[in-house]
């Protein structure tokens, strides 16, 4: 986590704001900068972040996820979920702490959206002949 640019190295102080720690704090100043850290280093909150950041429309098509609560609301969701695609390639990390969940490289896509990037992804990713 050293690359990081988004903690703050300051030695003393809060990692993410680098104001300075209140007694019992270690890491963080409050919660709101490790919710801020959390957010954009571990998968499921980062994931629920950008989603919220996106207003649950794909970032390309426009498109909507259904709201909780519309008629066939279960239905809709297999079909017109968002989810949340890495602009930067995650590979595995989905599971660790990593600096690919920054907010700045997720995006929200519907599935046909998400669909598309990964098979050009693929196709890039190829080797060439
Ligand atoms: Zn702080
Ligand atoms: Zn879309
Ligand atoms: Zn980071």
């Amino acid at each position: 986590m050293e690359t990081c640019s988004l903690v703050q190295l300051a030695s003393d102080g809060c990692k993410w704001c680098a104001s300075e720690l209140p007694k019992r704090r270690r890491t963080w100043c409050s919660d709101k900068c490790a919710n801020a850290f959390w957010n954009n280093h571990w998968w499921t909150l980062a994931r629920r972040a950008a989603k919220r950041r996106d207003k649950y429309r794909c970032k390309r098509c426009g498109e909507r996820a259904p709201k909780r609560g519309t008629p066939n609301y279960s239905a809709l969701r297999k079909t017109h979920r968002v989810e949340v695609n890495h602009i930067e390639q995650a590979r595995g990390a989905h599971v660790r702490l990593s600096c690919l969940h920054h907010l700045s490289n997720l995006e929200t896509l519907c599935l046909s959206c998400h669909k598309a990037h990964t098979a050009a992804m693929r196709k890039a990713n190829r080797p060439s002949r």
